[in-house]
């Protein structure tokens, strides 16, 4: 798929964007411009029969510095009817930042700078294109967390984290980054620059906070956000349980939730995962808890009860103390000692997928037993946990994971793996994401997860705001 921008236009743009920005942040190179139009793990699946066409490349990549240089690129855009699609880490895999009508690739991460450390009011101020991880590093140094741990926190940013509504490993007691933000600085498609207030708490009308987290740069680019930030905790206390199954697990973070007890991270393996990394049978619980020592110990020994009472065998610190130093950043299968994970037969390739959603603790259970069977009847294996516990259940992160033969039939099968999970999860009463985002693999499910007035209200929000569709077309459904 070529630009939509005839070389004529091209000039007018790449003419412009040079004298507002200057040179050096804009780039019309091949290499550049074909290293920013993919994401890192999405492969681009032609959509012509004969699968013989290129994948979509931006015109344009530029490296903004301030919110003034997003304003002036952005009315650039706009005069010219050019796309913008904002990009930071590229890492949320869900062909999310792919230029589909080519257009001008932000890379927000040139927007790096933490602006203000707020020890008195425990806030952070930061551009949108900072590093989760650098973030942290340097709070950490200042003797502070943002609590914001994703698996994902070495390569995705500030901006790309907000658009997607993520969530690190310590959600079930520090929230997901929605819950984290007070106040952001937005670049709206029309080159205005909105703001909101930093505060604790509002009563004063809608929260626009919420209109741009998780509309995945169709609504504008974030270049700035503050948010609260904690002391390092004192202690952290681990504990590991292992239940018969995993509807027993999951009972068991109902009641401590119930209790009170808020675990800092909170995840249990299904009967596959505990079987497959863990070398236990039955269904495996890490918990950590973190704070003061003695509130540690209190969580801990009350989770322990529930546990017992539930019968689950005490593994001690070991499990959950492995995770957390040495699993936690890994994406590593295991090698092939069970059928999932054999390597593929000639003429077959290795695929897999995550359909993480989230929904009640009823959900949890009923979508990790339907799914097993639904997917067995695909030849497709499931590999699950479920972890960012809240008060009225969780997160369940199933990958499938199986071979399939390959040939023209193969991206129409793999999608059909992909819209059979999904309709699984809405139709049990979950929501189609929790935290990975929608992009474009998942923007066909949309309707579904808004309903057709939801849906119908969001394109007029869009269309409102965006009149000319410059702002990440044709991703969310929109
Ligand atoms: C190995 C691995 C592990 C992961 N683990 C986790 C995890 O633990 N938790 C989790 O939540 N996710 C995880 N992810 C997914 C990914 O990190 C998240 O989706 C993250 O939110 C994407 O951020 P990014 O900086 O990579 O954004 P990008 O992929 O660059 O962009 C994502 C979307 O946001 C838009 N966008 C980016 N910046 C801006 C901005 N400043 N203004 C407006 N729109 C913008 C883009 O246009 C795009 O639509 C993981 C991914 C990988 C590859």
């Amino acid at each position: 798929m070529n630009s939509i921008l005839t070389d004529f236009y091209k000039v007018a743009v790449e003419n412009e964007l040079i004298a507002a920005l200057g040179r050096d942040k804009v780039s019309t190179s091949f290499i550049d411009r074909k290293v920013y139009s993919s994401d890192e793990l999405v492969e681009w699946t032609c959509p012509s029969p004969d699968g013989d066409c290129d994948p979509p490349i931006a015109d344009f990549v530029v490296w903004p510095d301030t919110a003034q240089d997003v304003v002036e690129t952005i009315k650039i855009a706009n005069r010219h009817r050019v796309p913008v699609i904002p990009m930071c880490g590229a890492a949320q895999n869900r062909g999310s930042i792919l230029p589909l009508h080519g257009g001008i690739i932000i890379d927000v991460k040139s927007l790096h700078r933490i602006i203000a450390l707020d020890t008195e009011n425990h806030t952070v101020t930061v551009q949108a294109g900072v590093i989760c991880n650098e973030l942290e590093a340097f709070l950490n140094t200042q003797g502070y967390t943002m609590n914001h741990l994703p698996q994902s926190q070495h390569i995705s940013g500030i901006g790309g984290f907000l658009s997607a509504r993520s969530a690190g490993v310590v959600s079930t007691k520090y929230g997901k980054i929605t819950e984290m933000v007070l106040g952001m600085e937005v670049v709206l498609p029309n080159g205005d620059i909105m703001r909101t207030k930093p505060v604790p708490n509002s009563a004063a009308g809608p929260n626009f906070n919420y209109l741009f987290m998780g509309a995945e740069g169709t609504l504008g680019v974030i270049t700035e956000a503050t948010f609260k930030i904690h002391l390092l905790p004192e202690a952290r206390m681990f504990r590991s349980y292992l239940f018969p199954d995993y509807p027993a697990a999951v009972n068991a973070v109902r009641l401590i939730m119930r209790r009170g007890v808020m675990p800092a991270a909170i995840r249990i393996s299904d009967e596959l995962e505990t079987q497959v990394f863990h070398k236990h049978k039955g269904s495996l619980m890490i918990a950590m808890f973190d704070g003061f020592e003695e509130l540690c110990a209190l969580e801990a020994k009350e989770a322990a009860g529930i546990a017992a009472s539930l019968n689950a065998q005490d593994l001690g610190e070991k499990p959950a103390l492995e995770w957390w130093e040495k699993k936690r950043f890994s994406v590593a299968f295991p090698s092939s000692e069970h059928p999932a994970f054999a390597l593929p037969i000639p003429g077959f390739v290795r695929v897999n997928g995550c359909i993480d959603s989230a929904g009640s603790f009823d959900y949890l259970v009923a979508v990790q037993r339907k799914l097993r069977t639904l997917m067995g009847k695909l030849n497709m294996f499931v590999v699950s946990h479920s972890s960012h516990f809240y008060h009225t259940g969780g997160m369940i992160y199933p990958r499938f994971i199986g071979q399939l033969m390959r040939g023209p039939g193969l991206p129409a099968a793999y999608t059909e793996i992909w819209k059979q999970g999904i309709l699984l999860s809405h139709e049990l009463g979950g929501t189609i994401n929790h935290h990975h985002g929608i992009g474009l693999t998942l923007a066909r499910y949309m309707n579904l997860e808004l309903g057709n007035e939801g849906m119908e209200n969001f394109r007029k929000i869009k269309r409102a705001m965006d009149p000319n569709n410059i702002m990440n077309p044709g991703k969310l459904g929109l």
